[in-house]
C-alpha cells in the first residue's frame, strides 16, 4: 500500500465520521477518494450488518476498487465487506472529470428535498455562498445508480460542477480534495435549508451577487478551519 493510500483511507473514514456528525448521512451515503496517479479509488464499503455505519467504521475497513467498479483490495479488517452498489457515481465521475480527486454522495435531507421541489438552492449566506455560487444541476432519476452506464449519464449531468442532485434520492459534491468535497456537502445543505426557509415565507430572497462573492472569497477563511472544526465535532460525538 502506497504512502499516499494509507492517507486517503484515513480522509475516506474521518470525512464519513463527519457526514454523521454534521446529520447529512446515516447507514446510507458514501465517500471516496482517487489515489494520485493511478485508476485506483479508496471508497467506503457497502453497508451491511457486518460493516456499521459510517461514524464507527475506520481507515482499515475501506475498499479499493478500479475504475470498473470492481475490487482489488478488500478491507484489512472485515473480509466480507464490499463496493457500494452505487459504486459507479464515483467511478464514472473520476473516469470523466480528471480535476475530480474526492465525491461525497449524501441522502442529506434539506439538498434532496429541495431537488425533489425543484426548488433552486442560492447563494444567500455569505460563507456558503462562496463554495457553492450557483444553483446545481438536477439529474432527474430517483433509481439506484448501479450501473456504469447510469454513472456515465449522471457524470455528464454533473458537467464541470461542483455539486448535482439525484433527485428523489441525494446529492454529489466533487472536488480535488476529500476535505473540500465533504465541507462543501455541509455548505450546500446550509444553502439548502435557507432555500427551503425562505420558500416557507413566500418572500424573494436577496442572492448574493458574483461580485460580492469574488470579494467573499477574498475575505472568509479557506475550507482548513471549517474541516478541522468539523473534525472536533466528530471527535466530540465519539467521546458522549
Ligand atoms: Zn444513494
Amino acid at each position: 500500500m502506497s504512502a499516499y493510500e494509507g492517507e486517503l483511507r484515513e480522509l475516506v473514514a474521518l470525512a464519513g465520521q463527519v457526514l454523521t456528525a454534521l446529520g447529512l448521512v446515516d447507514y446510507l451515503g458514501h465517500v471516496s477518494a482517487r489515489i494520485p496517479g493511478t485508476d485506483r479509488v479508496v471508497v467506503k464499503p457497502k453497508h451491511s450488518p457486518a460493516v456499521r455505519g459510517m461514524a464507527a467504521l475506520g481507515a482499515g475497513d475501506m475498499v479499493v476498487v478500479d475504475l470498473d467498479g470492481s475490487l482489488v483490495e478488500g478491507p484489512r479488517v472485515e473480509s466480507t465487506a464490499r463496493p457500494p452498489a452505487e459504486v459507479f457515481i464515483h467511478t464514472e465521475i473520476y473516469r470523466a472529470r480528471p480535476d475530480v480527486a474526492a465525491v461525497v454522495h449524501t441522502h442529506q435531507r434539506a439538498a434532496t428535498l429541495a431537488g425533489v421541489l425543484g426548488l433552486p438552492i442560492r447563494p444567500v449566506l455569505h460563507v456558503p455562498a462562496t463554495f457553492v455560487p450557483d444553483d446545481p444541476p438536477t439529474w432527474p432519476h430517483p433509481v439506484l445508480v448501479d450501473t456504469a452506464e447510469l454513472g456515465r449519464d449522471l457524470a455528464a449531468t454533473l458537467g464541470d460542477e461542483r455539486y448535482c442532485h439525484l433527485q428523489g434520492h441525494g446529492i454529489v459534491s466533487v472536488a480535488a480534495d476529500v476535505r473540500e468535497a465533504t465541507v462543501g456537502a455541509a455548505m450546500l445543505e446550509q444553502l439548502a435549508e435557507a432555500a427551503l426557509a425562505g420558500a416557507s415565507t413566500g418572500t424573494k430572497p436577496r442572492v448574493i451577487t458574483p461580485t460580492e462573492i469574488e470579494t467573499l472569497r477574498g475575505q472568509v477563511a479557506g475550507v482548513e478551519g471549517r474541516w478541522a472544526y468539523f473534525c472536533d465535532l466528530a471527535a466530540a460525538g465519539e467521546a458522549r
